[in-house]
C-alpha cells in the first residue's frame, strides 16, 4: 500500500476531461527486466528496450522494489557521479538517504520526493538509514531521470525535497482512483515539482474496476508505466492490456485513460499507475553510466573530470 492514501475520496476535487478530448492510444509497450542496482537492492529497468526519441525528455527509469526486507538486508549505492541530468527520486513506501559532496543531504521517506538537479557534476550516495537496515522493512520507489537541454547541463547542482503533504491531490470522477500530482498543472493546480524542463509526473491508485481519464498536456509525450496490480490503457477498441513492470508508451491526444481490471491478482487489489510526460529536448543523446551529455567528447570529458575531482570529492564524514 502507497504511505499517501485518502480516507474519504468524495472530499477531494474531481478531475474532468473534455468532452471533446482526444484519448491517446497505444503506441509501444515492454515489460521492464529486473537487475539489482548499487549495493544490490532490486530494481526493475522501465525504459528498456524504448528507443530514446520516444523517452525525451526522459532518459532512464528504475522502480526500486517493491521489497519487504527482512533485519540487515536494506542495501543502497556507493558514492557515485552524476553529470548533466536531473534525478527524480520518489519514495512510495520505506525511506532513502541521501549525501553528496557538496555537504547537502536529506532523508526521504514515505511519499516524499527529492529532486536533484546533477548539472555540471555531483557526487552522491544514496542508502537507507541505519536503522532501517537494522530493523528491515517495506521499500518501494521510483528513481527517473530527466534530461537537461545543452544550454543547461552545466548549471550549479540544486534539490528540492518534496514533502509527501505538499502534493495536489484529486480523484477520478467515478471515485475510484487517486491521483498524486508531483509535477505537472492539473486543473489550474500545479505539483510542487520543478524541473529546467517542463514534465508532469503523476502516480495514481486505481480500485478495481475504476477508470481514470486525466487531461494531459497535448505538447508532452507520455508514457504509463504499471507499479503494480494489472489493467488496460487506451480508449476504446484500441486500449492495451498493462501488467506490474510494463511500460506503454502513448500517441498523440489530450488525455490518457487508464482501466482497472475488476479482479485483481496479487498482494494487493488496486492497480499503480506512474504517468509521465514532459516536452521533448529533441537534442543527441549520449548517455554513458551515470553521465547524460549530447556528444561522446562530452562524455569523455566528464569521465576526465571526474577521475581528477573536478566533480567533487567524498567527504571525510
Ligand atoms: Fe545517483
Amino acid at each position: 500500500m502507497p504511505a499517501v492514501t485518502v480516507e474519504d475520496m468524495s472530499k477531494l476535487s474531481k478531475l474532468e476531461v473534455d468532452p471533446l478530448a482526444r484519448a491517446r492510444e497505444p503506441k509501444k509497450r515492454v515489460s521492464a527486466p529486473s537487475g539489482l542496482e548499487g549495493e544490490g537492492f532490486p530494481v526493475r529497468r522501465a525504459f528498456a528496450g524504448i528507443p530514446t526519441e520516444l523517452l525525451d525528455p526522459f532518459v532512464h527509469m528504475d522502480q526500486m522494489g517493491e521489497v519487504d526486507y527482512a533485519p540487515g538486508e536494506p542495501k543502497g549505492t556507493p558514492w557515485h557521479p552524476h553529470r548533466g541530468f536531473e534525478t527524480v527520486t520518489y519514495m512510495i513506501d520505506g525511506t532513502f538517504e541521501h549525501r553528496d559532496s557538496t555537504g547537502g543531504g536529506g532523508l526521504i521517506t514515505n511519499g516524499d520526493t527529492q529532486w536533484m538537479t546533477a548539472g555540471s557534476g555531483i557526487l552522491h550516495i544514496e542508502r537507507p538509514p541505519e536503522t532501517l537496515v537494522a530493523s528491515g522493512g517495506l521499500f518501494h520507489g521510483v528513481q527517473l531521470w530527466v534530461n537537461l537541454p545543452s544550454k543547461q547541463k552545466m548549471v550549479d547542482p540544486r534539490y528540492q525535497d518534496i514533502r509527501a503533504g505538499k502534493l495536489p491531490l484529486f480523484s477520478s470522477p467515478d471515485g475510484g482512483a487517486l491521483i498524486r500530482v508531483i509535477a505537472g498543472d492539473f486543473a489550474g493546480t500545479s505539483g510542487p515539482g520543478m524541473t529546467h524542463t517542463p514534465i508532469a509526473m503523476v502516480h495514481a491508485t486505481l480500485e478495481e474496476g475504476a477508470r481514470l481519464a486525466i487531461p494531459w498536456d497535448s505538447g508532452f509525450n507520455s508514457l504509463v508505466y504499471a507499479l503494480g496490480g494489472s489493467g488496460t490503457v487506451g480508449s476504446g477498441p484500441d486500449a492495451a492490456p498493462l501488467q506490474s513492470g510494463q511500460l506503454c508508451v502513448l500517441g498523440d491526444g489530450d488525455f490518457i485513460e487508464v482501466h482497472a481490471d475488476r479482479n485483481i491478482v496479487g498482494p494487493r487489489r488496486s492497480l499503480e499507475v506512474l504517468l509521465l510526460g514532459g516536452r521533448p529536448i529533441k537534442e543527441p543523446v549520449a548517455h554513458y553510466g551515470p553521465f547524460v551529455m549530447n556528444t561522446r567528447e562530452e562524455l569523455a570529458q566528464a569521465f576526465d573530470d571526474f577521475q581528477h575531482g573536478r566533480m567533487g570529492v567524498i567527504p571525510a564524514h
